[in-house]
């Protein structure tokens, strides 16, 4: 099977059909072939996504090649018009769309979860058509005026993570088709269908080649990220991964965005309200059941209220539904994959034996199925145990008392992830000043991981680098070209 076969990459042949299983069909791979896709809500088999081949892969990007400048001559009018139109195509099929992504990723169709994410990728691609990167006069002295400009690089290579998947796809294929690039897509092997199918949708309205997918394991990613013939690579995953790919990044020299794994650090400042900032506080550590890579996953509070910040924590916690995806009272579910559960048992295990005290959760919540892990409060624990400084990526959240706002800080700034962080004061000019002593590419005050499609968003240190969203966003897939003409009445130096 070629990847232009899967529906995800052929322009226009589909129609806007109307439930999750004709999305399905439209994407799957041919009976008996694929790899198998379950339901981590129910273990039940979802569907089987194609597995392209090195020759599929080739096949794409060679298309993407051809098709790129015909779409970067479209102009900037044209594809900002074909961006929303996306949206539209997106909302008309927005409830089959957030229901094929519950089942296979396993995130409940309320709260913050798949009918948001849903909703957040037609509002990016509306954002990412309203903005615009003007040229800019850098010199105008009488002698020179020079320009920069941004041209498209060519070809976008967009590899992306199984915890928000359509969302993160979004983030990476919007702006890049909005500055006249074509894009060959690499969704995670978690969730292939769910981004196949949108890829399927978005290509309703794009002439032919300009975007595709590839879906298969890790090496297809490493073929994309090293293919000769690309010039871009936006990765969202973990730093590991990402670390391969600049090291391949070294053959093709393709520019990189990389968003890569975090572990945020909030700290409570002694005059915050307690009750007043629990369901911030809960909503940080807990969006997509943890599974999100800014969210708050390690939380400091000082000593003065603890206590009282711990139980508001714990009455929020207790309030909230955790079930299966597709119950419309769920607001939490089970954690996306085996792999991710396994990580987050061994953190909370390891962290009890450490004298951590469980203030709610703590074991598997098997009786709602085999990956389900409830929101898992421990107080009592300290910098250096595994939980605080590993990225857990699920529903365990260490809190660790400090007295000292120095400490604090310190704390917050000794691992190598750089992603986000939070402040949590009543006194916006005290957390501000304690912000600005934290490395990380965003410091949130009183709310955590909040994203907004013209609010750049990037890791500093172990998290990565370049930016997403908004003007930065676009810089980001364009080349700078600077046009410099020198007066007329000038001679030229030598
Ligand atoms: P991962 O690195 O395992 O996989 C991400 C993608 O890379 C997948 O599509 C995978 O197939 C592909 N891949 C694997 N090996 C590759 C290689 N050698 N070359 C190229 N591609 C390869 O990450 P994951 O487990 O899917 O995602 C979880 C991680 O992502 C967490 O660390 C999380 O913090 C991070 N994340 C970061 C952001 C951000 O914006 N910074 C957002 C979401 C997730």
């Amino acid at each position: 099977m070629t990847a232009t076969d899967t529906g995800a990459s052929t322009s226009a042949t589909a129609t806007s059909a109307g439930s999750e299983e004709d999305l399905l069909a439209r994407v799957s791979a041919p009976q008996g072939q694929g790899r198998q896709i379950r339901e981590p809500a129910t273990g039940a088999v979802l569907g089987a996504a194609p597995v392209h081949s090195k020759q599929d892969l080739d096949a794409a990007v060679a298309a993407a090649r051809a098709a790129q400048p015909a779409w970067a001559a479209s102009g900037h009018e044209q594809r900002s018009q074909v961006l929303l139109r996306m949206a539209d195509r997106i909302d008309a099929l927005a409830e089959p769309l957030a229901r094929l992504l519950a089942r296979e990723q396993g995130k409940p169709l309320n709260g913050p979860n798949a009918r948001f994410e849903v909703g957040a990728c037609s509002a990016w691609l509306r954002a990412t058509a309203a903005t615009t990167l003007e040229p800019q006069v850098v010199v105008d002295d009488g002698a020179t005026r020079a320009e920069l400009t941004y041209r498209p690089v060519g070809v976008v290579g967009a590899i992306g993570p199984w915890n928000w998947p359509l969302m993160i796809t979004i983030w990476q294929v919007a702006p890049a088709l909005r500055m006249g690039n074509a894009v060959v897509v690499k969704p995670s092997e978690y969730t292939p269908l769910s981004v196949l199918a949108l890829i399927s949708i978005l290509n309703e309205e794009l002439p032919e080649g300009v975007l595709s997918a590839v879906s298969g394991e890790g090496e297809v990613g490493a073929r994309l990220a090293s293919h000769p013939d690309v010039d871009k690579v936006m990765f969202t995953g973990s730093t590991a991964t990402g670390r391969r790919i600049i090291e391949s990044s070294a053959g093709n020299l393709a520019r990189l965005t990389l968003e890569l794994g975090g572990n945020d650090a909030g700290i409570v400042l002694p005059d915050a309200d307690p009750q007043a900032i629990a369901d911030g506080l809960f909503w940080g550590a807990f969006i997509n059941t943890g599974q999100t890579c800014a969210a708050l996953k390690r939380l400091y509070v000082h000593d003065s209220l603890y206590e009282e910040v711990v139980d508001a924590l714990a009455d929020v916690a207790r309030a909230m539904p955790m079930g299966a995806s597709l119950d419309e009272t769920s607001v939490l579910g089970p954690l996306q994959n085996k792999q991710q559960f396994d990580v987050v048992a061994r953190l909370v295990e390891d962290a009890k034996q450490r004298g951590g005290r469980i203030v709610t959760g703590g074991q598997p919540a098997t009786e709602l199925g085999e990956l389900f892990f409830p929101v898992t409060l421990i107080a009592d624990l300290k910098d250096g145990d595994p939980l605080v400084d590993e990225e857990q990526f699920g529903p365990a959240l260490p809190i660790i008392r400090y007295s000292e706002i120095d400490d604090a800080v310190a704390s917050a700034n000794r691992l190598e992830a750089g992603l986000g962080a939070s402040v949590w004061s009543a006194d916006p000019a005290a957390a501000r000043a304690v912000a600005e002593r934290i490395q990380a590419g965003t410091v949130w005050i009183n709310s955590h991981g909040g994203v907004h499609p013209m609010v750049p968003f990037g890791g500093v240190k172990g998290s990565g680098y370049g930016l997403e969203f908004g003007v930065e966003g676009l810089k980001a897939v364009a080349a700078p070209q600077v046009i410099s003409a020198a007066s007329p009445t000038i001679a030229p130096t030598a």
